[in-house]
């Protein structure tokens, strides 16, 4: 549209390309090493999830040597991310459009050739959705066309007008057609439509100085914006990368690199650009697979520019972990956050999540977050949530300040429209009229773009003079933002409280799709329940045993990532389980293996010999009787024995003389259970009694039935929140 001349004659860009066998995501060093064959733009590349890595060679042509900036246009319609000759990440690039410009290195006007590398990815942003249903399968079978890889010069004074006239455009349609400031910009969007001529550089000059009238004269500047008004709306970068979705982790762990390396790129050309980033898992994983990229976020989070926040592992579910699983969900977050980048997050950050207990206050307090972020509540399907600024009680009295932004989106395109909705949907304006706007592209989208943060610029320019847009404002973090209303709040304001569970009217039937997963989680926590109980009983009671600190560590590391926000409630493909199956399989393998080395220093066998008394010991801190399977040396095979404790630690076995606990099949198809406490009766699957033994009480009214499911098709809204798969 704005490009003055471009290049793909192969004397100036030749592709060669090593597609990978075996649908394998290799490192760069292993990648580079493997013989690459001659290709060119137009070829297809495929199937769905499979790799393929390019050497490009380019020559700038002679005639581009006066350009001011040279580009590189590469879309393949699906992702990819731009590496140095030696193996730095640089930038992510997402087809269709979406993200397909980098910027090639001045030095390079030399006539020379040069090299880099483009990793591609099969896949588009959303995955491969069959149809463009992601409530269907993936399309297994999805082929790319490579239909741009070229050099290209960008009329960068055209380019801005076009922003220019962007803003002005959307302010003349969207102000209150009474209002002097639509009118006024209709007047200046016609008065650069008069002046511009096609081909005439001068006339797109004179466009840029008349647009100049309506956005005010900084809209260029590369300073940090700093305004003497007081701005109410906050504009922070983010990506919502969800750990797991429509993709399976491995993939995660590239959209990350390639997101996280468009955004420090895009900070060393956008000084006002701040970008908040949560998931200490995901940190890790650039640790880990890209650690250069890792050091160049690190020196971003020092200048205050890349933001750590949430102070959790993963955004997680909040409705099914464990209480324990909670804790350790921001322990492990919060522990990653202070130990990698000296401090833990202050704001807790969940946008996505389907539901929130109403305990999670109380352990951001003990987390040591006083904040909260979240916005999916804005797409409940019946009820509107009244606020957007409130305190939020935990049930022991702990209280968070939350923050909903009312664009409602937490990947906001940055358009006029989300600047004004931050006020015109603001439920909280009694209380404090200032806001958040969190705008990027989310899940490999690469989050905010060049184009957002021009259109940032013309806004905040705007609002000098056009008292009806809200005044927006960068620079300041998520933190700053928080601690402004926090000020308010110590100087008197009241803010409005919410007691309890914030409970999300959409995305159903979290309790119960991808049952096995749902039930590993649950064994995997008493399991890793049991494993630290006797593992600390053990280093306590053994001098040469160890801890194993790492061993635990690693367990609830995979523990902690299953619970992620679309894992455990269902909502992912099915590779995204299969993976899961198989990061439980070696859970519990090792879980049981670290549980046996810790009995072995309890000197408690598990495999009895002749004489052996079997003593059982209880990890819960109750009472507890009941019925045991056990191996005896006497007796090969199971033997049920009757055994009792006080709760923690060694208690006693005899045989089975007590009927308190028992099953027996009345009659065909009919069973009643007891333990001493309760009698159930269960007729075909289905509770028909259950009895308090101790007051007789029956809570099954007569002729109803408990434990009975019912099976709901939950379609609803694919089109809407993307999320059906529920
Ligand atoms: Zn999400």
């Amino acid at each position: 549209m704005y490009d003055i001349d471009r290049e793909s004659g192969s004397d100036y860009v030749q592709l060669e390309v090593y597609s990978v066998p075996n649908f394998e995501r290799p490192s760069f060093n292993e990648a580079t090493k493997q013989t690459f064959v001659h290709t060119s733009k137009g070829q297809s590349f495929g199937p769905s999830w499979s790799t393929h890595w390019f050497r490009v060679t380019v020559t700038i042509p002679d005639r581009f040597k006066d350009a001011e900036q040279i580009d590189f246009h590469w879309d393949a319609d699906c992702e990819g991310l731009v590496w140095t000759e030696s193996g730095v990440p640089l930038q992510g690039l997402t087809g269709g459009g979406e993200r397909v410009s980098w910027i090639l290195s001045k030095d390079w006007k030399d006539g020379k050739k040069h090299l880099f590398y483009i990793e591609l990815a099969a896949n588009g942003m959303f995955g491969v959705p069959t149809g463009g249903d992601t409530i269907q399968p993936p399309d297994p079978n999805r082929y790319f066309n490579l239909h741009e890889a070229d050099i290209v010069v960008p009329n960068l004074e055209a380019k801005a007008l076009y922003y220019d006239f962007w803003m002005i455009g959307d302010a003349a349609r969207e102000f209150p057609g009474e209002s002097w400031e639509s009118h006024e910009a209709l007047q200046v969007a016609t008065a650069i439509i008069d002046a511009f001529e096609v081909g005439n550089q001068d006339s797109v000059l004179e466009g840029r100085k008349i647009a100049q009238k309506y956005l005010g004269k900084k809209t260029s500047s590369t300073d940090v914006y700093k305004s003497d008004e007081k701005p109410i709306v906050f504009a922070t970068g983010h990506c919502h990368i969800d750990t797991c979705w429509l993709w399976p982790w491995a993939e995660t762990k590239r959209k990350v690199a390639r997101s996280w390396a468009s955004q420090v790129a895009l900070m060393e050309r956008y000084p006002e650009h701040r970008f908040s980033c949560s998931q200490a898992q995901q940190y890790k994983w650039l640790k880990q697979y890209y650690p250069a990229l890792y050091d160049k976020v690190k020196e971003k989070v020092k200048s205050g520019q890349f933001q750590p926040v949430g102070g959790s592992w993963v955004e997680h579910d909040t409705n099914m972990p464990s209480g324990e699983s909670l804790i350790r969900q921001f322990l492990y977050g919060q522990r990653f956050f202070e130990s990698h980048f000296g401090s833990r997050c202050e704001t807790f950050w969940l946008p996505d999540t389907f539901g929130y207990s109403p305990q999670i206050p109380q352990i951001c307090r003990l987390s040591g977050m006083s904040r909260f972020l979240t916005q999916k509540l804005s797409w409940n399907n019946i009820n509107k949530f009244p606020h957007t600024t409130f305190n939020w009680v935990a049930l022991d009295g702990s209280q968070v300040i939350c923050h909903m932004p009312p664009s409602e989106t937490y990947t906001a395109d940055a358009h006029f429209g989300d600047v004004r909705r931050s006020v015109t949907q603001h439920k909280s304006l009694d209380q404090d009229k200032t806001s958040l706007l969190v705008f990027g592209k989310g899940d490999g989208g690469g989050g905010p773009t060049e184009e957002m943060l021009e259109k940032l610029r013309r806004l905040r320019g705007m609002s000098d003079t056009i008292g009806l847009l809200p005044r927006v404002h960068m620079g300041e973090s998520v933190d700053d933002f928080f601690n402004r209303i926090e000020k308010k709040v110590a100087d008197g304001t009241d803010l409005v409280t919410w007691y309890g569970e914030l409970y999300f009217e959409l995305h159903r039937g979290t309790y119960t799709t991808q049952a096995e997963t749902k039930r590993h989680v649950r064994k995997g926590e008493f399991l890793l329940h049991d494993l630290e109980y006797l593992a600390t009983y053990a280093s306590l009671e053994n001098k040469d045993y160890k801890y194993p600190k790492k061993g635990i560590d690693d367990l609830w590391e995979g523990m902690l990532l299953c619970q992620f926000h679309d894992c455990l409630p269902g909502s992912s493909i099915e590779m995204v389980y299969d993976d899961a199956g198989k990061l439980f399989t070696e859970f519990f393998k090792t879980g049981a293996s670290l549980i046996k080395e810790a009995l072995k220093a309890l000197k408690i066998k598990d495999e009895p010999e002749k004489g052996d008394v079997v003593v059982p010991i209880s990890t819960f801190g109750w009472k507890r009787n009941g019925t045991l399977e056990i191996d005896t040396a006497e007796q090969k095979g199971q033997k049920t024995v009757q055994f009792q404790t006080t709760g923690f630690g060694a208690g006693t076995t005899g045989d089975v003389q007590s009927r308190s606990v028992h099953v027996e099949e009345t009659k065909k198809g009919e069973f009643i259970m007891e333990n001493g406490n309760l009698k159930m009766t269960v007729v075909g699957g289905h509770i028909t009694s259950l009895i308090e033994l101790e007051t007789g009480r029956e809570v099954i009214p007569e002729g109803k039935k408990g434990h009975q499911y019912v099976i709901f098709d939950d379609k609803y809204g694919p089109n809407i929140s993307g999320k059906s798969r529920l």
